[in-house]
């Protein structure tokens, strides 16, 4: 365990500071964000361009360090190094709070497991801006981040959420955003409730609440709605079947008399909810084939 004492003005050396920075509008900074990056001897972050946008606003020259998805691992020791000498390092994202959906995880892994001190500096987050606002249930919420690029994938994704009781939470881009609220209304049913936050904190910010099928043909009507950025709220399902509903063993002997284990299993996955590969593998069990 360690510790570092924290107050408002006091910047440490040999601190890595998880910087949250705005999601779209530069107000949102907090005071301590601009403390940190301000006295910070370096800032480790994900795209030097985007982050010297930021730093000119606030009329900053600092050393940059990218780190990225492609490089994140080579850093972590370079990163360590500079923590060791006593050097402070601010890490940002290109928006919002580093890790999530972000690159940040294995560095700050890395750096938990040799004893260095990591400090977060809490700000936006596309996700927390989204539920406040929502009318969702936020007492329980499961955050999904993006989904798989292919529909195919998405699909598969999605289907053992069926049964979630949960608020859930996507981040989705306007490439995919009407492909992915088609699927949504498949596999949760048209009528599930829902909320769509486009372009949160900027001029354009809209909230579609209703039901999955009611927004899709909201942003289906209108091209303006399906450009920008996206957080996608899925409201958790009022009437799980439960697993007693389904005696997952007994379907699966009537159905294997008839069918092959794949196509037995694909109807399984679609009543149950459950994951279409375990079924599969149960499926291969009952029929003694493992
Ligand atoms: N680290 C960020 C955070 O804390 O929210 C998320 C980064 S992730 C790469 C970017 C995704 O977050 C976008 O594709 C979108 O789904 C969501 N997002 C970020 N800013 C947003 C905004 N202003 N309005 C709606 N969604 C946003």
């Amino acid at each position: 365990m360690t510790s570092v004492p924290n107050t408002a003005s006091s910047i440490q050396g040999g601190v890595l500071y998880v910087v949250a920075t705005p999601i779209g509008n530069l107000a949102d900074l907090s005071e301590r964000a601009v403390q940190v990056l301000t006295k910070a001897d370096l800032v480790a972050c994900e795209d030097t361009r985007h982050t010297q946008k930021l730093l000119q606003h606030l009329g900053l020259r600092k050393v940059l360090l990218s780190v990225h998805d492609h490089n994140e691992r080579d850093r972590i020791d370079q990163i360590a190094g500079h923590l060791r000498e006593g050097r402070s390092i601010a890490l940002v994202s290109d928006a919002g709070t580093p890790l999530i959906s972000d690159p940040g995880y294995p560095l700050v892994q890395a750096l938990r497991a040799q004893q260095l001190n990591v400090v977060p500096v809490p700000g936006p987050s596309a996700l927390i801006t989204a539920l406040s606002a929502a009318g969702l249930p936020t007492d329980r919420f499961l955050f999904e981040g993006f989904l798989p690029h292919k529909a195919g994938g998405r699909r598969d994704r999605l289907q053992p959420l069926a049964n979630e009781t949960a608020t859930m939470v996507f981040y989705e881009s306007k490439h995919r955003i009407l492909e992915t609220l088609a699927i949504m209304a498949e596999v949760f049913g048209a009528e599930r409730g829902a909320c769509v936050a486009r372009e949160l904190t900027k001029t354009f910010e809209t909230f579609y609440h209703g039901s999955l099928g009611d927004i899709a043909l909201q942003l289906q009507a209108d091209d303006d709605q399906t450009k920008g950025e996206f957080v996608v709220m899925v409201a958790g399902n009022p009437e799980p079947a439960t697993a007693s509903a389904f005696d997952t063993a007994h379907l699966f002997r009537l159905l294997l008399a008839e069918l092959p284990p794949k196509k037995a299993a694909a109807i399984v996955s679609d009543l149950t909810g459950e994951n279409k590969k375990a079924l599969y593998q149960q499926a291969l069990e009952i029929q003694g084939k493992v």
